[in-house]
């Protein structure tokens, strides 16, 4: 199936406008379930947007089957940064997961693309994530659920995984298989989880074009938008912007949480 650039997509914030005429966009207040999950479900536990500040976060992070990181978990992309990242995946809190952890994105924030590449073929940084599955255009299946995770995002400033909008964004997005479960991206899609405190939109049209009328996933989760932190739906698909730093760079949201339920025959073991 082949889809459109939008006329707007360089502009999210008028393209909203016009798209938002025929959307609907729905608040959802989840409260994080205080009992376990059934054995029919798998619980998720979402997080994004932690830039090396797990130290100072103040809440408990429950239990889940699947810890999902949607990127931006360094504040520069450093490798000691990455292997603190590494170890706190595996310890304390963690330890609580008894399913994969996943990431989509490694560090974006403050270091240009051209640096990070340097980075990661000086350090191997991704050799240094062993604690997870780390989701570079790239699905894992966990108990017949399909999760689907990529790092890229509309230009902003000179950080990591940049595109330009348009056809670039969507040739990203047209590599996401169709039957993908749990969608994974650094980005929001316009619309939900991206409203900036400037006003702005900041989200990717091409991206909401590709989940609403391909993929359709039961649930798209992402972060870098530190301000949308939340969830919505448009009656159909479950967007969550799990950014667990606020516009401040506090870790103050906590966890998103879910339960998805998990094909017919299988169980969780
Ligand atoms: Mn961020």
């Amino acid at each position: 199936m082949k889809l459109a650039v939008h006329p707007l997509s360089k502009n999210p914030t008028a393209a909203w406008e016009e798209l938002s005429q025929q959307q609907k966009v729905v608040k959802i207040n989840a409260k994080t379930p205080n009992t376990e999950s059934p054995s029919d479900k798998l619980r998720v536990v979402c997080m994004s947007d932690t830039h090396s500040l797990t130290p100072f976060i103040k809440f408990d992070i429950p239990m889940g089957d699947i810890f999902i990181h949607a990127g931006d978990f360094t504040k520069c992309g450093s490798l000691h940064e990455v292997i603190e990242f590494n170890s706190w995946i595996a310890s304390g809190d963690r330890h609580k997961h008894t399913g994969t952890s996943i990431l989509d994105n490694i560090p974006t924030l403050g270091i240009s693309k051209d640096v990070l590449a340097e980075a990661i073929q000086t350090h191997n940084v991704k050799d240094y994530l062993t604690n997870c599955v780390y989701l570079e255009d790239a699905e894992v299946v966990l108990h017949g659920i399909k999760i689907y995770g990529t790092p890229w995002q509309p230009e902003f400033c000179k950080w990591a995984f940049n595109v330009p909008r348009g056809i670039q964004c969507l040739s990203k997005w047209e590599r996401i298989p169709s039957d993908t479960d749990i969608l994974v991206t650094h980005t929001p899609p316009v619309g939900h989880g991206d409203l900036c405190c400037s006003g702005v939109r900041a989200g990717c049209v091409e991206l909401l074009t590709t989940v609403q009328n391909r993929v359709k996933p039961k649930y798209h989760v992402f972060g870098h938008i530190h301000e949308g932190y939340g969830i919505s739906t448009d009656g159909k698909i479950i967007f969550i912007n799990a950014s667990t730093c606020d516009l401040n760079y506090l870790p103050s949201n906590p966890p998103i949480v879910f339960d998805i339920t998990l094909p017919p025959g299988i169980q969780k073991t």
